[in-house]
């Protein structure tokens, strides 16, 4: 929403929850819609711009229209986002230029044989785990599962290779440079650590002689496999 006051443009968003005593109820809905807000203040101002209009007619303040407490009178609140534009605008700035990527990918690797219907549906999944091995894939389940059309074959890669990423970012950073969750179990089990895997080896090392050390006390709750 945006609304003209004196000839300034004012970015407006409308959010459903409240606003108890001046506080907001949710810190982490605050930041997502001030940073909402920041990015249409910085595409209005674009979209100004290339009209050859004054972008400085995009306000960096902001209005927040929220519920008053716990009824329901709408009350109108009005913050700066200048730094969370400056910061979008740093975030877009870093954005690599796609056509950049795509001279950089040599020409044998294409999604030829993934998009060949003909071909049985194991043959496709194989291209399809080689072309974003080549490329690299970033498996996050808790983004790709939500936002990709690629997430199912992406989920197939990953958990025929054992690889951390299926389990979740959170766990999968904290374990770089651990190959598969075949390689956890062993490092949990003892097994000595490459150098590479040193860093990440200790705790895991730790959090399996902790489960044995319950496991003992409680035996038959659970075991501990590869
Ligand atoms: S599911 Fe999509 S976004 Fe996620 S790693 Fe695969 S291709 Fe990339």
């Amino acid at each position: 929403m945006a609304i003209g006051v004196n000839g300034e443009i004012i970015v407006g968003e409308n959010k459903s929850w409240p606003v108890v005593d001046g506080r907001p109820t949710d810190e982490d809905a605050l930041g997502s819609a001030l940073d909402q807000a920041a990015t249409y203040v910085l595409l209005g101002r674009r979209t100004l711009h290339e009209a050859g209009a004054d972008p400085d007619r995009v306000s960096g303040e902001v209005v927040l229209i929220t519920p008053r407490n716990t009824g329901l009178t709408p009350v109108l609140h009005r913050q700066s986002v200048d730094a969370r534009i400056r910061r979008v605008q740093r975030l877009l700035n870093a954005v690599p230029d796609v056509s950049d990527i795509a001279t950089s990918i040599p020409a044998s690797v294409t999604f030829d044989q993934v998009a060949d219907g003909s071909l049985p549906e194991a043959a496709r999944l194989e291209a399809f785990a080689e072309v974003t091995d080549e490329l690299g894939r970033v498996y996050e389940p808790a983004n790709c599962l939500t936002s990709c059309g690629f997430a199912w074959a992406c989920r197939q890669c990953v958990f025929a290779a054992a690889d951390p990423a299926l389990v979740g970012g959170t766990v999968a950073r904290a374990l770089p440079n651990i190959a598969s969750l075949g390689r956890v179990a062993e490092l949990g089990r003892g097994a000595p650590p490459s150098a590479t895997e040193a860093p990440a080896a200790a705790p895991i090392e730790r959090a399996g002689r902790l489960y044995d050390e319950v496991m003992a006390v409680n035996p038959g709750d659970g075991r501990r496999t590869a």
